[in-house]
């Protein structure tokens, strides 16, 4: 670690601890709660830990953190898994918190030994009541002055299912009187009759987040234990954990911000809820800010990676502007996605001049990486393009087609439209043009300046695909439950898209450019008579205009 340079608070402290020799290998480890999908901010998250345990040469462990059985289920963590891997990461030990209910239940009886927990026989309402308030001291529970030997009989039996859900739970003994509330005789155990999906009904005592967390790290040999803003009025209970369970070499607790996002729902409860009621298609629905939404909707590992680096780690919160990950995204797409062409809503095109069964031109796959070289593009007499890209009666700044108007077609000829013609209701169903036949690549009159070009498709040879287009979930921050900010149109379906035959080879999640249009990428739904592409995201860069970019 000679050169090394800290890129953030964590960072520093590692060196710092390094360089000190309070630590000799950096353990990290990403603990999420097996109660839905992981979603982006977790993804930062597993950035920080993997990322850090990587650069420090040291390990980072999954663990499900799987205390609250009531909750957890098989099909959330082969999706965390899946997740993790797929964001690049490779855990050094997958674990399970519930495989350390012994040792934890040891933990306990030791805290009964030492005379510092006590089986407390106040429901929760009242526990609640005994508790005080910022302002004013609590009350000692009743209860707290049984002795060690009661103790331990009461917590036996509590193991053992003597008693009734909420009937009695086991507390720490601190100080009623702390200005930390939760160093206020916390509840370390509670009793649960419910089947865990690991241990069965093994248990019917479950311990508490603020005892288990600290002890699934000590078991792990954890150095530095990194976790979001709201548990920083925990740490002195996890440190407390720590010691009087004698825990060494004990594990150290820092806290970092939680990534906000502009326009995005943060919550797995909430997520859930969407799944639950049907807003959307499933957890991974390309609209949802999970990590398989945004893997169906075309998001690169790398895309997300890069997002995480730029955000950066702070102790303070606040809320990122969701225009930076899209940025992220067509930025590694700009490079590594093939160029296509694709017309979304198609209007038919005679070029009535045009003699003969056809031919190919050429386009470039990656502009700027000649090693992408091009490809044939089939062009002939009836081709379509875009609806949007004709106005009979033009604004002044439209400088596409238009009655008597030329537009060069992308990497073709130049079209000029000669008539209009329309259906008994007056919608336009077709345009007759002429082309310039001189005007392709390499002809006599390639270099004539057109003002708009177009992209196109074949009319013989394209494929009839569908393509949903995608917005934000969310309305602009309006007031409100994130069910009144729903956006009702942030799904559009274009069923009548048609794109060049080049697209017949793609496999399902490959990402192109269509030109002009956005980024795309090929849906699980698709069959082999229908692809069905996505949108993950426009070509119009708001994020980077807004940095002056
Ligand atoms: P949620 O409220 O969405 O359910 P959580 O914090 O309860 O999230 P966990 O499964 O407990 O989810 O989280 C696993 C890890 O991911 C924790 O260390 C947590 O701090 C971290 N994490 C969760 N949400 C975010 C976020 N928005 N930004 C950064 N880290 C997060
Ligand atoms: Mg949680």
């Amino acid at each position: 670690m000679t050169e090394s340079k800290a890129r953030n608070f964590i960072e520093a402290i590692i060196e710092d601890d390094l360089k000190n020799g309070r630590v000799s290998e950096i353990v990290t480890r990403f603990p999420p709660e097996p109660n839905g999908y992981l979603h982006i901010g977790h993804a930062k998250s597993i950035c920080l830990n993997f990322g850090t345990a990587i650069k420090y040469g040291g390990r980072c462990n999954l663990r499900y953190d799987d205390t609250n059985p009531v909750k957890e289920d098989e099909e959330y963590i082969r999706s965390i898994e899946r997740d993790v891997r797929w964001l690049g990461f490779e855990p050094a030990a997958v674990l399970y918190g519930s495989d350390y209910f012994e040792y934890m239940f040891e933990k306990a009886m030791l805290l009964i030994e030492k005379g510092l927990a006590y089986v407390c026989d106040l429901s929760a309402e009242q526990i609640r009541e005994y508790r005080g308030t910022l302002t004013e001291p609590g009350k000692n529970s009743p209860y707290r002055d049984r002795s060690v030997e009661e103790n331990r009989r009461l917590f036996l039996q509590m193991r053992e299912g003597k008693y009734k859900d909420g009937e009695k739970v086991l507390r720490a003994k601190i100080d009623m009187a702390s200005p930390n509330l939760n160093m206020r005789d916390p509840v370390l155990y509670r009793i649960l009759h419910a089947t865990h999906h690991r241990t069965g009904d093994k248990w019917c005592i479950y311990p508490m987040y603020d005892f288990a967390h600290p002890l699934e790290d000590a078991y792990e040999g954890i150095t530095h234990s990194i976790c979001t803003l709201e548990f920083e009025d925990h740490r002195p209970l996890y440190d407390w954990v720590i010691e009087n369970c004698e825990c060494v070499p004990a594990p150290r607790q820092y806290e970092f911000a939680r990534l906000n996002m502009t326009r995005t729902i943060m919550s797995k409860r909430y997520l859930k809820k969407l799944v639950d009621e049907g807003v959307v298609s499933g957890w991974d629905d390309p609209r949802m800010p999970t990590i398989s939404g945004l893997r169906r909707r075309g998001y690169t590992p790398e895309a997300i990676r890069d997002f995480c680096e730029r955000i950066g780690v702070a102790k303070s919160n606040s809320e990122v502007d969701v225009g930076l990950l899209e940025h992220c995204v067509r930025e590694h797409l700009g490079e590594v996605a093939p160029r296509r062409m694709v017309v979304l809503d198609p209007l038919k095109v005679v070029i009535e001049n045009y003699e003969g069964d056809g031919e190919y031109v050429l386009s470039e796959n990656l502009p700027k990486n000649e090693e992408a070289g091009r490809r044939e593009v089939r062009f002939s007499r009836e081709i379509y393009i875009e609806r949007a890209d004709f106005m009979e009666e033009p604004p002044p700044k439209f400088f596409r087609l238009a009655p008597g108007r030329e537009v060069r077609l992308k990497d073709a000829y130049i079209i000029k439209c000669e008539s209009v013609i329309k259906d008994e209701n007056g919608n336009i169903t077709e345009l007759r043009c002429t082309y310039d036949p001189g005007s392709k690549t390499g002809g006599p009159t390639a270099g004539r300046k057109v003002k708009g070009t177009l992209h196109w498709v074949d009319a013989a040879s394209a494929i009839p695909c569908e393509v949903r287009l995608y917005d934000y979930l969310l309305n602009e921050d309006s007031e409100g439950d994130f069910s009144e900010r729903l956006n009702p149109d942030s799904l559009k379906v274009m069923p009548n898209a048609l794109a060049e035959r080049a697209l017949a080879d793609a496999a399902v999640g490959d990402k192109f450019q269509f030109l002009r249009q956005g980024y795309f990428c090929k849906d699980p739904d698709s069959t082999e008579a229908r692809p069905v592409f996505n949108l993950i995201v426009s070509l119009k860069d708001s994020y980077a205009k807004s940095q002056g970019a």
